[in-house]
């Protein structure tokens, strides 16, 4: 496995690796749910090329992006063990060149969710993304559905702006009692990280209900927060019920639905989220007539 610093190296190395590439973009601190999307790429490209690379750009306050954990020595040896080609791993000069001004102005996608309780994050990420994707051109790149907003985001981009890759969504990877991967769960103390499975059991609450029929997304929005209410340490961001292409919140669920939250314990923030697919309904059955 190698690994480039610069734009130059990067180009260099990468026209010595058969294509198809697929790209895994991340910000380090390498989980099981980073794992997921490299062992996909090496399933299913010729070569794979992992970012690691914390934006600065995607951060609204200096000390969350300050205190972001980061071991790239063991990062590094997370990609090789999964069976990455190449890491790209620059500094923050090579990917935002002195007199940087240009970035990706996103639409309504952006507006809810994480773009109302995080200005400027998605915007920030769209741009990074849209960088990484243009400097390694390959042929697809995987993001975790963990990220949802962020997943809808980029693929939207990739359409508008005519970057040529395709953008496959990986499914979530969750600790053994629920607890989504995240690079910040570092961050919870071991009471806080004993209360965090509570995302998942507030999305499970509201799932349950709507497999027994419920559709109102009032009803299952309120099942959420009854059982977050449950947990002291939880603090609810958001929490929302809402058309899983559009991002727009619904009244009642008759279309593919996205639940999703974010909830602080303490100085950490969590997010987390599933998908509701009502089955096709069914036609009616015609009896033959004799
Ligand atoms: P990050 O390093 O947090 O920027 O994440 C890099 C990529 O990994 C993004 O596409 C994330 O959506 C994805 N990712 C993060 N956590 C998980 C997880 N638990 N399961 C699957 N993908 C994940």
């Amino acid at each position: 496995m190698e690994v480039a610093r610069t734009r130059h190296e990067l180009r260099a190395l990468l026209a010595r690796h058969p294509r198809p590439h697929g790209l895994v973009p991340t910000m380090g601190w390498l989980h099981d749910g980073h794992r997921s999307l490299i062992g996909r790429s090496v399933a299913e490209c010729s070569s794979t090329v992992v970012t690691i690379f914390v934006n600065p750009l995607q951060f609204g306050d200096p000390s969350d992006l300050e205190r972001y954990p980061r071991d790239e020595a063991r990062d590094l040896a997370v990609c090789e063990a999964e069976g990455a080609d190449l890491v790209f791993a620059p500094p923050v000069e090579e990917v935002y060149r002195p007199g940087f001004q240009t970035s990706v102005r996103l639409g309504s996608l952006a507006a809810p969710l994480e773009g109302a309780a995080r200005p400027g994050h998605l915007e920030g990420v769209a741009t990074v993304v849209a960088i990484l994707l243009n400097l390694i051109g390959a042929e697809r790149a995987y993001f975790g559905q963990k990220d949802a907003q962020q997943l809808l985001i980029v693929r939207r981009m990739a359409l508008d702006l005519a970057i040529p890759t395709l953008v496959v969504g990986c499914p979530i990877v969750r600790a053994p009692d629920g607890l989504a991967l995240s690079s910040r769960n570092v961050h919870l103390s071991p009471t806080e990280r004993a209360a965090a499975p509570v995302l998942r059991r507030a999305l499970l609450a509201a799932c349950r209900r709507w497999e027994s029929g419920e559709h109102s997304a009032a009803v299952l929005r309120s099942a959420m927060a009854g059982t977050l209410a449950e947990e002291s340490l939880a603090s609810v961001d958001y929490l929302s019920c809402a058309d899983a292409e559009t991002l727009e919140e619904l009244e009642r669920v008759d279309r593919p639905a996205l639940l999703s939250l974010a909830v602080r314990f303490g100085r950490t923030r969590l997010i987390d989220n599933e998908q509701l697919s009502p089955t096709m309904e069914m036609a009616p059955i015609e009896t033959p007539r004799s």
